[in-house]
């Protein structure tokens, strides 16, 4: 898990940066501002999606949930655009 504070990447399941200490996992909805749990998806209160930096092993396509290559634009299967 990639500190958002400092850039180190710290274990998967670490709560806090062994860098800098700050708390992992923990990120505000974009939209709404919402504190997202831990290993949240999409906002439970507006269904945004998080993008995380984890997230590099494949890109999940919102609309029909094909795991694309990373670096894909648009999903290899319904060619909706990947966020
Ligand atoms: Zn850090
Ligand atoms: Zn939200
Ligand atoms: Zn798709």
């Amino acid at each position: 898990m990639k500190c958002s504070v400092c850039g180190t990447l710290n274990n998967a399941g670490a709560v806090f940066c062994r860098q800098c200490g700050s708390k992992l996992g923990v990120s505000e909805c974009p939209k709404c501002k919402a504190v997202a749990e831990p290993g949240a998806q999409f906002c439970s209160k507006c269904g945004t999606r998080f993008v995380r930096s984890n997230e590099t092993a494949g890109k999940n396509c919102q609309s029909c949930g094909f795991v694309n290559p990373p670096g894909t634009t648009y999903c290899k299967r319904c060619n909706q655009k990947i966020l």
